[in-house]
């Protein structure tokens, strides 16, 4: 069994014209993913290339039109998990490297650390073979407009974090996500999504990508919850999801993730109006959506 689950970020969206386009990006991401998986690479190849293909869509809030700090900067998180190694990689608050998974990826391979922010992780990515921007690359007027709403209303609803799972042939699992955060954070704030077990993790049997109100992610240690629920009370990847979304729930954050474990079950909730999301499973399952499912 091979498996692929990406993710275009949990919030409240409502019905667009922009829907058919995320739907299209999604789609994408994940056959750019699943022609890694198909020929025999590995779920980390595979959990890069998909969301590399999401970095270059403006319409998620991750690379080129990620959410802007309240001063009108941008700070891009990116983290990438391996399952089978138990390695990890992740940046904090770059703005100079194209695509912020590929700097994760850098830290996984070439450093001895896991975290790296700023200029440092800048520096190391482009060493390394990232390309270099500036930061006026990722700044969209679609961003700023977000940003002015916020200012205006401190209605923050523009979430759209990317990321995605995948089992390889192998039997091995990999998460990832990248996100631009949340629009109008104060400048230097950390999300989940760059902190290993909270936003993302991978381990032997399960891989995990979170999305939502980072903060609340952060506070029960979501992504190593559930990999703890499924190791430790033998919760299925489905019961451990909904566990944990409801434990983020009652310190009032909403949210959603997508999980996968090493038989290829797939768990997607979210507690927010919508999520984008796409799966694709070799047995011949999959789908793509937005908003809830009747089913
Ligand atoms: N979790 C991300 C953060 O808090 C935002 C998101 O998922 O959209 O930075």
């Amino acid at each position: 069994m091979i498996a692929l689950c990406v993710h275009g970020g949990a919030g409240d969206r409502q019905p667009s014209a922009d829907d058919a386009r995320i739907l299209r990006a999604l789609e994408q991401a994940l056959d750019a993913g699943w022609a890694v998986l198909e020929t025999g690479g590995t779920a980390l190849d595979a959990v890069q290339v998909a969301i590399g293909v999401l970095e270059d869509e403006p319409l998620f809030n991750a690379g080129r039109g990620a959410a802007l700090a309240l001063d009108g900067s941008v700070e891009l998180d990116a983290a990438l998990a391996d399952g089978a190694s138990l390695r990890a990689g992740a940046v904090i608050g770059v703005r100079r490297v194209r695509y912020p998974i590929a700097a994760a990826r850098a830290v996984l391979d070439h450093s001895p650390h896991v975290i790296m922010a700023g200029d440092g992780a800048e520096r190391f990515a482009i060493e390394h073979g990232c390309d270099p921007v500036e930061p006026a690359y990722f700044v969209t007027e679609r961003a700023r407009a977000a940003l002015e709403r916020y200012r205006q209303q401190h209605h923050r609803v523009e979430l759209g974090t990317v990321g995605a799972v995948a089992l390889d042939v192998r039997g091995h699992l990999a998460a990832g996500n990248s996100t631009g955060g949340v629009t109008g954070k104060l400048p230097g704030r950390v999300g989940d999504t760059p902190i290993i077990g909270a936003g993302t993790y991978a381990d032997r049997r399960v891989a995990v990508a979170c999305t939502g109100y980072g903060e609340y992610f952060i506070r029960v240690g979501a992504a190593m919850r559930l990999a703890m629920l499924v190791e430790m009370a033998e919760c299925s990847v489905v019961e451990a999801a909904d566990e944990v979304l409801a434990q983020v729930a009652a310190l009032g954050g909403r949210g959603g993730m997508i999980a996968l474990d090493s038989a290829g079950n797939v768990a997607m909730p979210f507690t927010t109006t919508s999520m984008a999301r796409a799966w694709r499973r070799s047995d011949g399952s999959g789908g793509v959506a937005l908003f809830p499912s009747r089913s």
